[in-house]
């Protein structure tokens, strides 16, 4: 933070491959001139610069060099990134993973606002549903962030599908070893884990734009589940749409967008954000925007 003047002044950034679309800079930024705040978020696309994910490191120690204040990391940086940071949360260090990086005291310090994003949003989202038995579909990043968060709002016993089997058993194990052995399974078959299910999270890509279409066989779906999606572009995916259509309780995914944003500001700046506020703005941002080609 520089303090030249009466008025707090911030540079920030994201980190991250064809992140041009991304709500980011609008989200953080709208919220900082809301509160008086003077606040720049930079995007530092990788696929423009021509560096693997490998080199983030190196585009960490320039962006600390310049006095940045710290950056939220994306895809394909969040576990890359790691080994280049002096000290991790507690939770970063859990999820081997993060998406913000605060530099203090000459330090780059790491942590994982992804899973108490996806907590926040479902919290608000869907606050009565049941949660004895939940299935996760995909176990990457997004997936990893929210089965911990399923598992500390309560979640008694998550079913983690993916495609690459390995990385399915790898997150189960891991959940398991954190929260105990009844609380993390891959199934055997995932229509007759659905059928005994009360919910059904999709953390895999399918659904975007990008990549279009759900990610199970719709008439796997029925109406004693609720189905929560992080993807967010679109906010209607192909699964909540078939999800309402069946009468089920649905959350999408903007809601994690808007609060792992909230969460990575307070930790830029130390100020509260209005999340309510901001929530209203990523729905304009969402209605305006052209559909988009990347994650
Ligand atoms: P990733 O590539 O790390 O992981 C995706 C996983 O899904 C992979 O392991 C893949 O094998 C698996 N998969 C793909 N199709 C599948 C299917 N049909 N069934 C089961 N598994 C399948 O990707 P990621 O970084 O975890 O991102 C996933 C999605 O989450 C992206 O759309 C991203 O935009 C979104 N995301 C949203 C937020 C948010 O704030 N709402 C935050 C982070 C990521």
């Amino acid at each position: 933070m520089s303090s030249n003047s009466e008025t707090a002044s911030y540079v920030v950034g994201l980190i991250g491959a064809d992140i041009g679309p991304s709500f980011s800079p609008s989200l953080h930024e709208r919220e900082a001139a809301e509160l008086g705040l003077r606040y720049a978020y930079k995007r530092i696309d990788i696929n423009e610069l021509g560096i693997a994910p490998e080199g983030v490191g190196e585009l960490l120690r320039m962006a600390q060099r310049r006095g940045f204040r710290g950056v939220n990391v994306t895809h394909p940086c969040k576990q890359t990134a790691v080994e280049h940071l002096a000290e991790l949360s507690a939770d970063a260090a859990a999820l081997g993973a993060v998406n913000t990086v605060v530099f203090e005291d000459g330090k780059a310090v790491g942590h994982n606002t992804d899973w108490p994003g996806f907590q926040q949003s479902f919290i608000r989202g869907l606050p009565d549903v049941a949660t004895t038995r939940v299935v996760l579909l995909g176990a990457g990043g997004a997936g990893t962030a929210v089965a911990h968060a399923a598992l500390s709002l309560g979640v008694e016993r998550l079913a983690v599908v993916d495609t690459d089997f390995d990385r399915a058993g790898a997150l189960a194990r891991s959940l398991r070893r954190r929260y105990g052995d009844d609380r993390a399974t891959v199934p055997a078959r995932l229509s007759a884990e659905l059928r005994r299910a009360d919910g059904l999270i999709n953390a895999t890509p399918t659904g975007m734009a990008a990549h279009p279409g759900s990610p199970l066989p719709l008439e796997h779906l029925h109406d004693r589940l609720w189905v929560a999606d992080v993807v967010y572009r679109p906010l209607e995916t192909e699964l909540l749409r078939h999800a309402r259509h069946l009468g089920c309780r649905t959350l999408d995914g903007g809601g994690m967008a808007v609060f792992q944003a909230a969460l990575s500001f307070e930790l830029f700046t130390g100020c509260e954000p209005n999340t309510e506020r901001m929530l209203r703005h990523f729905a304009l941002l969402a209605e305006d925007a052209p559909a988009p080609v990347t994650r």
